[in-house]
């Protein structure tokens, strides 16, 4: 293990001049932070994508490049104008507005991810300009050097053993003399073709860079002060939590608490990193340790939620006292790479809930549908959500889910995955009722005197 810590800081850590300036005392204050991970400017991300949608004419896109433009040189007048950064920041936002012409033809994946990228390119020139203001040994790096992935456009899979001795070769040396400040969420395949980890993605980059380094830490700077109990844009009571486990932190993500990507805890378990998230706005106010080994493990630790779940119900007679069938319709949904989340059979019937990614405008491509429709009868529905609570031995104790269902009495519980896993019971409800049974379910489990 090196005795070094990676920093991540999200978009609205990466707002602005402000937020950029407290995000450099972080990094400046902790001499063990030697590599800085950057997502792009809070809304820089969204508006590349709405560049992308097809839905904007030329005027349209050109206003969008504009916004960008104009956010990113207010930054730079703010730190003074420095002038290879001017000239760095010029350059990268030709070269966005170069690539985006090729938009007038149509929109690739590929295309995409050239054009997504600037968001990190740009927010990351700026920062290491930022921490330059008091250190001039800061390093920019092009994390796509590094971040070596599959050539899958939008959601690129790291290749960890590429990138373990790309870091150890090209990062590990740099790091040790300055601070190196490089992109998340992009990366790059064989080809050298810009690539995406997918929404949210700086996180697992920089999992995967605190991997590749063996670093002793990995720091998530973001707008709250930790983990907690449940999304507090949900519910205003919940709080955040000083420890949790690498398990329930990774189930947590999985099933939907945003704060952190659903990959970022793999990393981080298969070198037993520890993975510590705070608020970049208010540094010195703590946050939460997630570590393989902490103190308690509680029945109920936290409740997550996740929106926009489709719910596939296939049904065959045939499928009654025989054998096969469930792997028939898994290989059909291998085919077309979609990946099942909760799975629950009755006689005739299973039902599927997938990952909201693999879902299309009716839920399911029809291509699949007519597939498995080769083979029964299949029935999608939307508009559901899926609320997770997760915790330790729940499967295992007298009450425990009891308690659960009083809570959940009121509402349409559609499908209930419990067993399969010590750390969690999975509900999948109506989208409408998924914040007010997230609000319950909190006031239940941890908003009583014990
Ligand atoms: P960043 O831009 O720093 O990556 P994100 O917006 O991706 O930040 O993640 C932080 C947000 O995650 C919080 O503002 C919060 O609304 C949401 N969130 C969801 N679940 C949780 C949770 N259990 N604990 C903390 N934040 C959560
Ligand atoms: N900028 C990317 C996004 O908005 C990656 C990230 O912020 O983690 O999804
Ligand atoms: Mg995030």
């Amino acid at each position: 293990m090196n005795d070094l810590n990676v920093a991540k800081f999200g978009g609205t850590s990466m707002a602005d001049f402000t937020a950029m300036k407290r995000c450099a005392n972080i990094v400046l204050a902790d001499s063990t932070i030697r590599v800085v991970v950057v997502s792009a400017s809070s809304g820089v991300t969204n508006q590349l994508i709405e560049l992308c949608s097809g839905e904007c004419d030329r005027p349209a896109r050109q206003a969008i490049i504009d916004r960008i433009s104009e956010h990113h040189r207010t930054i730079l007048a703010e730190i003074g104008n420095p002038a290879q950064a001017a000239t760095t920041l010029e350059q990268l936002l030709g070269r966005l507005n170069a690539t985006a012409q090729q938009l007038s033809e149509g929109c690739t994946l590929q295309l995409a991810d050239q054009i997504l990228s600037f968001g990190e390119l740009l927010s990351s020139t700026l920062f290491s300009e930022v921490i330059r203001l008091t250190d001039q040994n800061c390093q920019w790096f092009d994390a796509r050097t590094v971040m070596i992935t599959d050539s899958v456009h939008g959601s690129g899979e790291p290749q960890t053993a590429q990138i373990a001795s790309a870091a150890q070769a090209n990062l590990l040396p740099l790091c040790q003399q300055n601070i190196v400040v490089t992109q998340g969420f992009i990366g790059s395949d064989a080809q050298g073709n810009t690539t995406t980890l997918g929404r949210g993605g700086s996180d697992y980059s920089a999992a995967l860079l605190a991997e590749g380094l063996q670093a002793q830490n990995l720091q998530i700077w973001t707008d709250v002060e930790g983990v907690y109990t449940t999304d507090p844009r949900i519910a205003t009571n919940a709080y955040a939590m000083k420890e949790i486990s690498f398990c329930e932190a990774a189930e947590l993500a999985t099933f939907g608490a945003k704060v952190l990507h659903p990959s970022t805890l793999w990393p981080a378990i298969r070198q037993n990193i520890n993975v510590f998230v705070g608020s970049s706005h208010n540094p010195t106010n703590g946050g939460t340790w997630i570590k393989q080994q902490v103190d308690s493990a509680p029945n109920y630790r936290a409740i997550a939620v996740r929106s926009n779940q489709t719910l596939v119900t296939v049904s065959s007679l045939s499928m009654l006292h025989t054998h096969g069938f469930l792997a028939r319709v898994f290989t059909i949904l291998a085919k077309h790479k979609i990946s099942v989340d909760l799975i629950t059979t009755s006689e005739v019937s299973v039902a599927l809930t997938l990952d909201s990614v693999a879902s299309t405008n009716g839920g399911l491509a029809q291509v699949v549908i007519d597939e498995l429709s080769e083979l029964c009868e299949v029935k999608v529905e939307q508009g559901l959500a899926l609320v997770a609570v997760v915790g330790n031995k729940i499967e295992r104790q007298a009450g425990v889910s009891a308690r659960l269902f009083n809570v959940l009495s009121p509402y349409n519980l559609r499908m209930i995955c419990f067993g399969a896993s010590s750390h969690n019971i999975c509900f999948l409800v109506e989208q409408a009722e998924a914040n007010d049974i997230v609000c319950s379910l909190h006031r239940e489990l941890f908003e009583q005197e014990s």
